[in-house]
């Protein structure tokens, strides 16, 4: 395992905190129960889920008992659009967005190919929501709204507040994929408007394979996994015990560091874009600055490629991603710059950098040092000429 690597790509996964490790560990070894058995050694078990879910449900301020644990934001996202029209079958439509990740995409394609209606809803030049034309289309057969709250590449952050306002007034659910705000802005579900939730614990330091849906008390869910009586019939299958005692944990820890680290993680972000667009001729930042979660910046190089710096920045140890990590290897520009109208020749040269609240100002210190040497050395050879 390289030690001294530069991680800046928290937005595709990040680094279990050694808290949640710890909390974890017993869990495979020691209490390893099923907290669906009568027995008291299984029962210990259903008791520490609960703890865990009462630690989640306090970073976002939300009831327990309406979160059901998933195994990731992927399956949470997919629960939500398959069950949503089968809860009002005189509703056909799904209002999504242009710039959602394929764990959105991939099954409203799948209600298209079923003949239902799905509508994708543009965004501006920022990454901003175009909120009149989402008015505009949304009508009395739309079954539910779904749009993510920041987004991954961009970190750009919808007004989902509003949003559901708009979906509401229609008689439509509003569904939000909250995977990249949760832990890196501060969520407040009680006073919310929100139906639906999506989260995911490797994105807020738990680690890969545990999720959660939120479900507003009262809301009409139809279940996407069938099976036993688990997390009340909301999901069914035997309990990842050691996932969710870590997502407890790292949740606990997140709403511990949510001022500081945050504060932290924005100052140190903001640096390495001032600098890195002073110095690089031909960089410019894409996204809505104002409106932001503070680990993102997505700057793009004009007239070289990303995958190019991105295995420059490797050999300096510094791991970075172009785009979403799950079209990573693909050379077609990201389909959420395209949205935004990005040119070809910026979007072709943009590069992630996602901080977490490990990120120290040495290691941006070193991106900031050795990125526009990078940049120029890559332009000289471009074929671009520039
Ligand atoms: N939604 C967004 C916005 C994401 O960024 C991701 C992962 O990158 C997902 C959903 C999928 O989450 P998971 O990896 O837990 O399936």
């Amino acid at each position: 395992m390289e030690k001294n690597v530069i991680y800046l790509d928290n937005n595709a996964t990040t680094r279990m905190a050694d808290e949640v490790m710890d909390a974890m560990l017993p869990y495979f070894t020691s209490f390893y129960g099923n907290p669906s058995s009568i027995h008291s050694f299984g029962g210990q078990v259903h008791k520490k889920i609960e703890d865990a879910r009462e630690s989640l449900a306090a970073l976002l301020n939300c009831y327990s008992d309406e979160l059901a644990f998933t195994s990731c934001g992927t399956e949470s996202d997919n629960a939500v659009i398959a069950g949503s029209l089968k809860m009002n079958s005189f509703r056909k439509k799904i209002i999504t967005t242009q710039v959602e990740h394929p764990a959105i995409m991939g099954p409203c394609k799948k209600l298209q190919s079923m003949g239902y209606f799905v509508e994708y809803c543009p965004v501006d030049h920022m990454g901003r929501l175009r909120l009149d034309i989402l008015s505009d289309i949304i009508d009395d057969t739309t079954a539910l709204v779904s749009t993510m709250w920041a987004n991954n590449e961009t970190g750009t952050i919808f007004p989902v507040h509003e949003i559901a306002e708009i979906a509401h007034r229609h008689g439509a659910l509003f569904h939000t994929d909250a995977v990249q705000a949760v832990g890196k802005i501060p969520i407040d579900l009680k006073e919310s408007n929100i139906d639906f939730l999506s989260l995911s614990g490797h994105k807020f330091h738990a680690p890969k394979g545990i999720g959660a849906l939120y479900i507003k008390r009262h809301t009409k869910f139809n279940p996407f996994m069938l099976g036993g009586h688990q997390e009340k019939g909301l999901r069914a299958g035997t309990e990842n015990v050691p996932g969710i005692i870590a997502i407890g944990k790292a949740a606990e820890l997140a709403a511990e560091h949510i001022k500081n680290s945050l504060n932290n993680m924005a100052e140190l972000r903001d640096e390495l874009e001032q600098k890195l667009i002073k110095v690089c001729p031909d960089a410019r930042v894409n996204g809505d600055k104002e409106r932001r979660v503070p680990n993102t910046t997505n700057i793009s190089f004009e007239y070289i490629e990303g995958e190019s710096i991105l295995m420059m920045l490797n050999a300096h140890g510094i791991a970075a991603s172009s785009g979403s990590a799950c079209t990573t290897g693909s050379l077609e520009p990201s389909h959420v710059l395209r949205a935004m109208n990005v040119p070809y020749t910026a979007a072709h040269g943009s590069i992630r950098f996602s901080l977490s609240r490990y990120t120290s100002k040495e290691e941006i210190n070193k991106v900031i040092d050795v990125t526009p040497s990078i940049v120029k050395r890559l332009r000289e050879i471009s074929p671009y000429g520039k």
